[in-house]
């Protein structure tokens, strides 16, 4: 998969469309499509990196920031105090199905572990 092909780059170049609830210079949080629970949002890089094993190794701040605003995300939703899942699927394995690294932030449920 090219950059040119990447599905989050063209919701960060607003290609295709998303519905964002956060944004910085550097990276966007918009819900995912496909809700697992009552907040299911989706934290990536302006930047096409492919894994956050990558990204860890070539801007781990970047990394940091997905991480911070993962909070963030979970404080404007409400569900910061009782609990939220910040989830980097790596690899198909895992389920990645989207090569741009992306921090899934899952709360305002119960979520169980081990995980499915
Ligand atoms: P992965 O399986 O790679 O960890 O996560 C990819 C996520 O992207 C899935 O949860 C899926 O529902 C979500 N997704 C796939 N296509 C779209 C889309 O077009 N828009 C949004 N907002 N989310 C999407």
């Amino acid at each position: 998969m090219t950059e040119q092909d990447c599905l989050f780059c063209k919701i960060v170049s607003g290609d295709v469309p998303a519905t964002v609830v956060r944004e910085t210079d550097r990276t966007l949080a918009f819900r995912d499509i496909n809700p697992q629970a009552p907040t299911h949002v989706l934290v990536v890089p302006k930047e096409h990196h492919p894994t956050a094993v990558e990204l860890a190794s070539s801007d781990g701040d970047l990394l940091a920031e997905l991480v911070r605003e993962a909070h963030q995300v979970a404080v404007a939703d409400g569900v910061a105090e009782s609990g939220y899942r910040v989830v980097f699927n790596t690899g198909p394995g895992a389920g990645q199905t989207v090569f741009h690294v992306h921090a899934h932030v899952l709360g305002g449920r119960g979520l169980n572990w081990p995980p499915g």
